[in-house]
């Protein structure tokens, strides 16, 4: 059966293909606005189904809080995030660590840390509080025709179809984006040759709200400050080492995480389930196309140890969401130039950001070591410097949008 979405003319919604963190984001947002939207996604709206709503663990940046807390997600997430006070950046066999504390830049939280999960559920609780977004789930997008002032994109719901003529079409569909490739958007593509296991872990000290990140040539390893002294672990290892670190049993992994991490906070144990994640880095090279424009990972997609992919794809939601909000043609040439512009220095300066850490800190030149334990020193005992860092790792790069700036230090 097909039908069609009734539509007064010159009133076409948005239409968001994807209902993961940042297109769920965005649908909020929009409906805040008032905005009409329809946001359809492949996965039914519970947690477990949704892929990304999972077991990872998320730094989030205190833009991103303030964001969250603009568009009503926050109340329903915070009981669940633990405060990151502190952060101690350091690399194995080098000297210098870069030591950053949230009193020093005058603030409560440099970020906080939250499960996927209960990102998710917070999301879809504040989604079941739209007014005026039509939530199509689990649904998938079977072609998209280009109109003179839209698209018409045919959608199959379960046993129906249906044609949404929409003003804007935006791809929040993930690293796969099959709206970018529709689109005929190219991309540039990284693989990194590593493996990504997540957990949790209990250590034997408090682990006082501080975030480690431990830089060695076989990859990085992250520590976050999880609830009930738990901690997350983020362990990158070679891919052509990963089979063997997923066949391990418990004593044998938090033997190798111990070994890679070090004793700073005691004795490590009773690790939770593991996961492993493929990493790439996937970056489109435009980020708009007529009347679509694309966010979160289908925009790009960076390397989970900078803890940067979320982060930036919320401000590309809320950007998006201020420059549409009053707009009269959602979907014109000028309002995408605009966002566009307005997205390259966050955009290409995080991407920079990520892949250069992962990069530098992992290269294994010798005659790299005392450069890299330099610049640590520069960052950690530099004042201009650190403040510089402080703010960028905080989610206050190039033009924010207006609803993370609320609580802007
Ligand atoms: C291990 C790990 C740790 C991470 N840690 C951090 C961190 O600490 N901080 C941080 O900021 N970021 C982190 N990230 C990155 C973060 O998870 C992603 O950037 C974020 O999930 C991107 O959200 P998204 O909505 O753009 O894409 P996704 O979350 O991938 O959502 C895409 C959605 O689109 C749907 N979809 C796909 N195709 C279709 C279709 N054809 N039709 C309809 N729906 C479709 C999917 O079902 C999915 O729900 C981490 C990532 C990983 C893997």
């Amino acid at each position: 059966m097909t039908d069609s979405l009734p539509q007064a003319a010159g009133s076409r919604p948005v239409l968001i293909v994807g209902g993961g963190l940042v297109g769920a984001s965005l649908a909020i947002a929009l409906d805040a606005a008032g905005i009409e939207a329809v946001m359809v996604e492949a996965a039914a709206p519970r947690i477990g189904d949704q892929p990304s709503y999972d077991e990872r663990n998320l730094a989030l940046a205190r833009a991103t809080v303030n964001g969250l807390t603009s568009i009503g997600v926050w109340k329903h997430a915070q009981a669940q995030a633990t405060p990151i006070q502190h952060i101690h950046v350091t690399r194995a066999g080098e000297f210098g660590s870069v030591q950053m504390d949230a009193a020093r830049h005058h603030v409560d939280a440099l970020g906080w840390t939250l499960p996927a999960r209960e990102l998710g559920a917070a999301l879809l609780r504040r989604l079941d509080e739209c007014t005026r977004l039509r939530r199509l789930a689990p649904a998938r997008v079977e072609s998209m025709e280009p109109l003179v002032d839209g698209w018409r994109v045919r959608i199959r719901a379960g046993e129906e179809t249906m044609e949404i003529d929409a003003s804007l079409l935006v791809g929040a569909d993930g690293t796969a984006s099959s709206v970018r490739e529709r689109l005929g958007i190219d991309v540039d593509r990284h693989d990194y040759k590593q493996t990504l296991f997540v957990c949790t872990i209990t250590p034997e000290r408090d682990h006082a709200h501080r975030a480690y990140e431990r830089f060695a040539d076989n990859g990085p390893i992250a520590v976050l400050p999880l609830a009930s002294r738990r901690c997350g672990l983020v362990l990158t290892v070679p891919q052509h080492d990963a089979k063997a670190i997923e066949a391990m049993d418990d004593d044998a992994f938090v033997a190798f995480a111990q070994q890679r991490f070090g004793w700073r906070l005691g004795r490590l144990s009773r690790p939770g389930k593991r996961h492993p994640y493929a990493i790439q880095r996937v970056a489109a090279r435009s980020l708009v196309s007529n009347r679509a424009v694309l966010v979160g990972n289908a925009a790009q997609t960076v390397h989970p140890i900078g803890a940067q992919g979320f982060n930036l794809g919320l401000r590309d939601a809320l950007t998006l969401a201020e420059l549409l909000a009053g707009a009269p043609d959602p979907g014109s040439d000028e309002l995408l130039e605009r966002y566009a512009a307005r997205r390259a220095p966050d955009r290409e300066g995080t991407m920079a950001m990520s892949h250069g850490l992962v990069q530098l800190a992992c290269l294994q030149q010798p005659l790299l070591a005392p450069l890299r334990s330099m610049a640590m020193l520069a960052f950690d005992r530099i004042p201009p410097l650190q403040r510089l860092m402080a703010r960028r790792g905080m989610g206050f790069r190039g033009e924010p949008p207006t609803a993370v700036l609320e609580r802007l230090p």
